[in-house]
């Protein structure tokens, strides 16, 4: 069985300024594989000692792993350290270094010079392309001719060399899409597969809590991913081929399927205005919008998606107390009784949005998004929200906190009304007042 070390590179670990949160999602990671690891190191941005560090992982794995050091500034040594431990050159990427090139034009950035070091590797690598930032790292596969120029101890077993960046999101996005299959491919034995099954109206601790049972599996493995107003469980399997570890995997996924009810939205690239489109088209309605608070963000959502134009059919902004007089024929009586953040106004905006005639199915927000505005009664993020349709409305109070910042009181909204729309396309039921439905799952409260 082959063996692993991880080093992180990094002078603010040593400091414990960062915690090297590195070294334990990979120490993770490898035993999932089935790859040991017998030791790891650390150590700080200095060349000497990187290479020293390096040349002793080398002696004792198979795989060295590191993490940190790939960036454009002078304390970024990984790569150099590598080249001159194994006394090579660094050559210039072109194809890497379009890639930089582009990521900074995508964002209108002008690209600093010093970005042309990320473009450089050691000759005889492989890129071990980044998806989330501009440091690639490098695949390396070191022979007997690699290892003996050098004098490292049995030259005849190979090595492998792995470099990440230090960046968390960075690294884990690399390790998915292209470092851990490739281990798979050519350490382990067959394939690792797996799907994510994404959870609203849950948090990531009762759903731990929920499939606490399933969390301590060795294969599949099952676990828990907080995500920005809804979380994820994550199944993977490791079989010889993929048909056997989707097989594996299956009666887990049936099981939390089954367990979540309407919670669980999705799978995969599924998003909540995906998956509401998807449900409308099938179910051939059409979709009209009356938002305040949100400022057209359940619509930008919505409609982000391709071919929504086929089910959504209104979409306004009435951001205004006059606009939703006029334009929804909200009562000038019911804003002045109860104000414009209300569920009398909610209810009127939706209903007034569904007699203009355009959806079969309206929904409205309105809502207090903050920084101002807040009272006793009604706090920043107070928000309402109503879903009309032909014989049926029902409203739904949010309270997400006081301490809520503007965007996420937006963003929270427009996940809990998307949710609205799609258990009401689910099953009308779904959202019934609470005490009519005391089922855990799908409650409105979901
Ligand atoms: P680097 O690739 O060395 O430029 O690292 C970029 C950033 O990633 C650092 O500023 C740290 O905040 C973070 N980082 C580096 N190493 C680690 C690590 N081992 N664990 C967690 N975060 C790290
Ligand atoms: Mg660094």
């Amino acid at each position: 069985m082959p063996s692993a070390e991880v080093v992180s590179v990094g002078t603010e670990l040593l400091l414990g300024q960062v915690l090297d949160t590195n070294s334990q999602f990979l120490a993770v990671e490898l035993a999932k594989l089935g790859i040991e690891s017998y030791y790891r190191s650390t150590v700080g941005d200095n060349k000497q000692r990187i290479r020293a560090v390096l040349r002793q992982a080398l002696e004792r794995c198979d795989i060295l792993i590191t993490t940190g050091g790939l960036g454009p500034t002078a304390d970024d040594l990984t790569t150099e350290c590598i080249a001159e431990l194994l006394e090579t050159e660094l050559i210039f990427d072109e194809e890497v270094f379009e890639h930089i090139r582009k990521l900074f034009a995508s964002r209108n950035f002008k690209m600093p010079d010093s970005n042309r070091k990320q473009a450089m590797r050691p000759v005889g690598a492989e890129i071990l392309s980044n998806s989330r930032g501009t440091a690639p790292g490098i695949i390396w596969k070191l022979g007997h001719n690699e290892l003996a120029k050098i004098g490292i101890a049995n030259p005849d077993r190979e090595r492998l060399i792995l470099t990440f960046p230090g960046v968390p999101r960075e690294l884990h996005a690399m390790w998915r899409e292209v470092a851990a299959p490739y281990l798979v491919k050519n350490y382990g034995s067959g394939v690792l597969w797996s799907i994510e099954l994404k959870h609203i109206g849950i948090g990531e601790s009762a759903l731990a809590e929920q499939f606490a049972h399933l969390l301590d599996l060795s294969n599949p493995t099952v676990a828990p991913y907080a995500g920005y107003a809804e979380c994820r469980l994550r199944v993977t399997a490791k079989a010889a081929t993929e048909e056997e570890a989707r097989a594996l995997a299956a009666p887990v996924v049936a099981e939390i399927e089954s367990g979540s009810g309407s919670r669980c939205y999705g799978f995969d690239s599924d998003t909540l205005e995906s998956v509401v489109g998807r449900l409308l088209k099938e179910k051939n309605l059409r979709l009209s919008l009356a938002e305040s608070c949100t400022g057209g963000l359940i619509s930008q959502r919505l409609t982000d998606v391709p071919g929504s134009s086929k089910y959504i059919a209104l979409n306004m902004v009435t951001y205004s107390n006059q606009s939703k007089i006029d334009l929804l024929k909200v009562k000038q009586q019911t804003i002045d009784a109860y104000g414009a953040v209300s569920p009398q106004c909610a209810e009127e905006m939706a209903k007034g949005a569904l007699a203009l005639g355009y959806g079969d199915i309206a929904l409205s927000v309105t809502g207090i998004a903050g920084p101002d505005g807040g009272t006793a009664e009604k706090p920043i993020g107070t928000v309402y929200l109503g879903l009309a349709a032909e014989n049926f409305y029902t409203g739904k109070t949010l309270r997400l906190g006081k301490a809520s910042i503007r965007s996420e009181v937006r963003f929270r909204t427009a996940q809990e009304a998307l949710n609205m729309v799609r258990l009401y396309l689910l099953d009308p039921a779904l959202l019934a007042p609470q005490e009519l439905n005391t089922g855990a799952v799908g409650s409105a409260k979901a």
